[in-house]
C-alpha cells in the first residue's frame, strides 16, 4: 500500500476538521486524557477501514472489517487507551486482536513499544500494511492465537485484549509485569460481557469491573 500525504490527511468526510470533531466529541463523553485526545485527532482512522466505509470513519460505531469482525468504536479505544495509562506512562504494551490495526495505531503514539497479535492472516497482511505505509515503526506484529500471548517480548506494562474471553488466559496474566495494568472484555456472550482492569501487584492480580460492553468474541487457534 502507497499513499500520498491528500490520502492519508483526508478530505471532506475525512478531513482534519471530521478527526477535530470527533475529539470534540470524545472529550464530551468524558474522554480526559489530552494525549489520547490528541493522537486521536491525528491517526487517520479513515485508512483502517474498507474504502467504501471511509467516511463513516469518524462515526462513533463500530464499523465492519471483513472476515465477521469489526473496528472498535472510537469511545471505546480512547476509554481503554485512557485507562491504560492512567497510572503512568507505557514502555511496552501488548494487544490481542490486531483486526485493523487502529488500536495499535492509535498505542504507537502513546507507549514506546507496541506488539500485537492477531488470529486471521487477512487481516493481520492488511494492518501490517497500513503500519508499513503509515511509518509507524514501533509496531511489532505476530500472526498466532493471542492466547498465549508473547512471551519473548514480555512482561508487558500494559495488555488490552479487543476480543472477549469468557476468562482470561493464564499465559497473558503471567506476561503482565508488576504494578502493569491489563484490560479486557470478559464474558462468554455479548449480553453479560464486563471491561475489566487487572493490575498485577507484588503478591497477585486485583480486579476491577468498569462498565459493560458488546466485543467480537475471542476464539483459540489460527484462521
Ligand atoms: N483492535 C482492533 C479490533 C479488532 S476486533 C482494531 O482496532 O481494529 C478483534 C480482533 O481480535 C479480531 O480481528 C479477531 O480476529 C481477533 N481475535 C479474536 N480472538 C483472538 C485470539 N485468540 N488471538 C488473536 N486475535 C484474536
Amino acid at each position: 500500500m502507497i499513499l500520498n500525504p491528500v490520502q492519508i490527511a483526508g478530505i471532506g468526510m475525512t478531513s482534519q476538521r471530521t478527526r477535530d470533531r470527533m475529539r470534540d466529541r470524545l472529550r464530551e463523553q468524558g474522554i480526559a486524557n489530552e494525549s489520547v485526545l490528541s493522537t486521536m485527532a491525528r491517526v487517520p482512522r479513515h485508512l483502517f477501514v474498507d474504502e467504501a466505509m471511509a467516511t463513516r470513519a469518524y462515526e462513533d460505531s463500530a464499523l465492519p472489517i471483513g472476515e465477521g469482525q469489526t473496528i472498535s468504536q472510537p469511545f471505546v479505544v480512547a476509554r481503554m487507551t485512557e485507562v491504560l495509562l492512567e497510572t503512568g506512562p507505557v514502555d511496552k504494551v501488548l494487544e490481542v486482536g490486531t483486526g485493523s490495526g487502529y488500536q495499535a495505531a492509535v498505542l504507537s503514539q502513546l507507549a514506546a513499544q507496541v506488539f500485537t497479535v492477531e488470529r486471521i492472516k487477512n487481516l493481520l497482511d492488511k494492518a501490517r500494511s497500513r503500519f508499513a505505509a503509515l511509518h509507524y515503526s514501533n509496531i511489532q506484529s505476530r500472526y498466532s492465537d493471542g492466547s498465549w500471548g508473547w512471551a519473548s517480548h514480555g512482561l508487558f506494562d500494559a495488555i488490552i485484549v479487543t476480543a472477549a474471553p469468557s476468562s482470561v488466559p493464564a499465559p497473558l496474566l503471567e506476561q503482565l509485569s508488576i504494578g502493569g495494568r491489563m484490560i479486557v472484555p470478559v464474558g462468554s456472550q455479548q449480553h453479560n460481557q464486563v471491561l475489566t482492569v487487572v493490575t498485577r501487584t507484588t503478591t497477585g492480580f486485583e480486579e476491577q469491573k468498569l462498565n459493560g460492553v458488546k466485543f467480537v468474541p475471542f476464539l483459540s487457534g489460527k484462521s
